[in-house]
């Protein structure tokens, strides 16, 4: 059988459960930490921090997760993954470069916001000092007021948002949601080079959600091709203040549409995926009927039927 098994920590882990919130299996074997179902492969993590990949897509989905460590056994055959040659530079995080993040990806409710931001040299130390750094070390209200100081500061940052109505429309047509995001960050470089046309950033550092050949193939499936200079880090928000940057801008459009969303339906509307969000997502088949879903969610995800079966 194909599989891929990775060993990976804790935290890594815990960032899967959320990448996986919306198709977690209800059932899990005995010593696992959760079972999920990722397109063309199943995806069993278990305490020892033995991670399981299995099904057609078990390469490419393990990817998105272990890269230097990754073992992949095919038919018997054990080959080591290369470093990626798209790793960005040592010492690009020092000088001008731009940064993209996302949020919403695993939350039932709400867009996809994808924030691509600039930071100059000099402006490193300054966005340093008014706390920017990785968005998901941050409650909301503080990620709100970063991003204000943030724009305040004058960094040059492009948002898209892609509302839940074309997500499910996209999804309908077969799109994955890993090329969703990637379209995003795309365009969200795309208008940021626009914008600071003539500026060069010295690079530019996505958050890395998927091996980069999957990346390019996203692209070309669209008719375009990478930018110059476009480098892929995991957890990049750690280490490039851009993308920290990115991930703050794109967290705070979030929680602004998650907040629309709770005045326009009437009732709160709960992040990420949890029994939680199963209530909130019956409630809103209750008062309005299932068709509001396909407005304000991400109909795909498992939360839909479970929510149908607590109406
Ligand atoms: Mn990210």
């Amino acid at each position: 059988m194909s599989q891929t098994v990775l060993k990976l920590s804790l935290n890594q882990i815990n960032s899967m459960i959320r990448e996986y919130a919306g198709s977690l299996a209800d059932k899990t074997p005995p010593g696992a930490v959760f079972a999920a179902k990722a397109p063309g492969c199943s995806v069993t993590a278990y305490k020892s921090g033995k991670v399981l990949f299995q099904g057609t897509n078990h390469a490419a989905e393990a990817a998105k997760w272990g890269v230097s460590s990754a073992t992949v056994k095919k038919d018997n055959q054990t080959k080591y993954v290369k470093p990626s040659q798209y790793a960005p530079p040592t010492g690009l995080y020092g000088v001008s470069h731009a940064g993209s993040d996302e949020a919403g990806t695993g939350d039932y409710f709400g867009p996809i916001t994808v924030a691509c931001a600039f930071v100059k040299e000099n402006q490193i130390e300054q966005l340093r000092k008014i706390g920017v750094q990785d968005s998901k070390n941050l409650k909301d209200n503080r990620i709100r007021q970063i991003a204000k100081d943030i724009i305040a500061l004058g960094i040059p940052y492009s948002l898209k948002v892609l509302h839940n109505p074309k997500y499910n429309d996209l999804q309908e047509k077969g799109w994955s949601q890993g090329k969703m995001k990637g379209m995003l960050h795309h365009y969200a470089i795309n208008s940021l080079l626009e914008k600071i046309e003539g500026e060069k950033p010295r690079g530019i550092i996505i958050d890395q959600f998927a091996e980069p050949e999957v990346y390019k193939r996203y692209l070309l499936s669209e008719s375009t091709t990478l930018q110059k200079n476009v480098f892929f880090l995991k957890k990049a928000e750690s280490l490039s203040i851009a993308v920290a940057a990115g991930s703050i801008i794109a967290r705070t459009a979030f929680v602004k549409h998650m907040d629309l969303l709770s005045n326009q339906l009437d009732m709160p509307i709960p992040k990420g995926a949890s029994n939680l969000v199963d209530q909130a997502a019956a409630n809103i088949i209750n008062r309005y009927g299932e068709e509001k879903l396909y407005e304000c969610a991400k109909v795909h995800f498992a939360t839909t039927n479970k929510a149908k079966l607590l109406c």
